[in-house]
Order: C-alpha cells, then structure tokens, then sequence
C-alpha cells in the first residue's frame, strides 16, 4: 500500500475526531439514553468531522494527518486507539481522478458496526470502483443513530460488519476494509489475474475458497509437491485446482456449496465423489 500511495494510486488521510470537540476536555461520548451500560458518541461532534472532510475535498483536506507507507499507518496512535482515540480516514482511489469532477464530489460513508451487512469480496469489489471512501470508525457503544440519518440524505451510507464478532472500536475494521480494497486498485498488485483467482472472487471464485498453493523446492522435509502441478499440463493443472478448491470448500465452508453457481459436470462430478452418500 505504500507503493500504491508513493504511485498516487490511492491517497490515505487521517482525521482526529477530537479535533471537532470543542469542550476543554475534548469530549466525544455522552450516556445513552433510556439507560444502560457504556457510553455513545455524541453526534455534534460526528457531524461537524463529515462536514469538515467533505467541504475541505473540494479544495485541499483540511486537518488531515497523512497515513504513513506499509504500516506506518499507526505511527502517531491515530490508528492504533489505545487512547480511546477516533478518526474519520478517506480512501481515494485513482479512480476518482479519472471519472469524477475534483470539485464537488462526496465520499460513499462506511460506518464500521457488528450490526452492519456484512463485508465481501462483492462489497470491497463494490467500494474499489467508488473514487472516494469516508470511514467513521466508532469506540464505545457506536455514533448516534441520527449521524447516518442525516447523512444519508446526501450521502450514500453503508453500516458494514467485517463480522460477528465485536472489537473495542471500528479502527481495525477500517483498516482490513482498506487493505481489501486497496489490493482491488489497478496497479497495486503485481498481477491482475491474482485477483480473479482469490477465494470469493467473482466470477468462477464466487463462494468458493481457493486450494492448497507450493513453491519450490519440490520436496521439503519429506512432504511433496503434488505431481500434476509439475507435470506443465496447464489444462490438468486448472481441473486440479477446480476439484481442489471445491475439496476445501465442501470441507471447510460447506453452507457456501449451494450458492456456487455455474457448476460444470467435471465439477459435479467433483462434488459427487466427496460425497457419495450425498
Ligand atoms: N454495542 C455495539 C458494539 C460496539 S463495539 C453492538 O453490540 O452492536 C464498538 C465499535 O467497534 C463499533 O461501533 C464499531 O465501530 C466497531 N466494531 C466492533 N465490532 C465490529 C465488527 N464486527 N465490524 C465492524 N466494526 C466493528
């Protein structure tokens, strides 16, 4: 990702939500009403952040704090949130450049939430072609629910779960949502055709997990490389793959089987010898 940002392919800004609290003690979460346990993020605050990134985009963005290259991100604890810290970061993608007007455009705003829909292929597929992301990771118990009322009648807002399970905070979501999308970008990775091959990826690759992959040496510590992937066979080689791929989702990830659509007979037959009983 630091390459692709050094290339200008993709741009990354931080933003300290803070920054928008004006009290003296930076206050960004008030209790909840009706009650109950933990606190929830005050709305104000939230609101003035999207309105400041999305205006500041028309000219240069204001109070942003640049990412730094492959890892770097973490450098000044903005990412990191061990200090019960929160941003709003942009994703900007060469896209934008090439399809939409600089001035006036708005971000797609992605609100990290276990009680979001869920994040896929499809969905990092979905933001790659968008030419400018506007995350809202959260702390606490999450943002005022009006936030993404309000916004959404200028903005498209995504609420998006990376799974069920649940963080502390949406940082390290953002993070694995970037990284998903960014490795989409034309020109991040060395090669396209990876891209297409990926467990997940649409096309062939939809709702199934890629096989077993080996590099030389052919044999190490007594385990084999198996033989069709030396034999040069490319035809043999991609039916091996196929079963393989097929292998390991019907043993791993079976409830995926039934969405696998356009099923060859190879591929039926396949699936018939895993499961002869089937
Ligand atoms: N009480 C909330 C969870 C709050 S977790 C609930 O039960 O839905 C605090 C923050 O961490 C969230 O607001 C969100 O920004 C982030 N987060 C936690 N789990 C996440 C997940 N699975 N996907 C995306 N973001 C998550």
């Amino acid at each position: 990702m630091g390459k692709a940002r050094e290339r200008g392919i993709l741009d990354i800004r931080l933003h300290q939500l803070r920054d928008w609290a004006h009290d003296v003690h930076h206050t960004v979460d008030d209790t909840p009403y009706g009650g109950g346990p933990g606190m929830v993020m005050k709305p104000e605050v939230w609101g003035e952040a999207i309105d400041a990134v999305i205006v500041g985009s028309a000219g240069e963005v204001s109070g942003g704090s640049i990412a730094e290259p492959s890892g770097g991100i973490s450098d000044d604890g903005v990412v990191a949130g061990s200090s019960g810290e929160s941003l709003v970061s942009g994703l900007e993608g060469e896209a934008a450049a090439v399809r939409g007007p600089v001035v006036g455009r708005t971000p797609r705003l992605i609100v990290p939430t276990p009680s979001g829909r869920r994040f896929t292929q499809s969905v990092a597929l979905e933001y790659a072609a968008e030419p400018w992301l506007l995350f809202a990771p959260a702390r606490y118990e999450g943002i005022d629910s009006r936030v993404m009322v309000e916004y959404a009648s200028r903005l498209h807002v995504d609420e998006v779960s990376i799974g069920d399970y649940v963080l502390a905070g949406g940082e390290a979501a953002v993070l694995v949502m970037v990284e998903a999308v960014a490795r989409l970008l034309p020109g991040v990775l060395g090669n396209a055709n990876s891209v297409t091959d990926d467990s997940f990826a649409p096309g062939a690759m939809q709702n199934l997990l890629e096989g077993p992959v080996y590099t030389k040496p052919p044999v190490w510590r007594g385990h084999e490389v198996p033989d069709v992937l030396l034999s040069g066979h490319h035809g043999k080689i991609a039916r091996w793959r196929r079963d393989e791929a097929l292998r390991r989702t019907y043993v791993r990830r079976p409830e995926l089987l039934p969405a696998v659509q356009d099923l060859d007979k190879a591929d039926r037959q396949a699936l018939a010898d895993l499961n002869p009983d089937g």
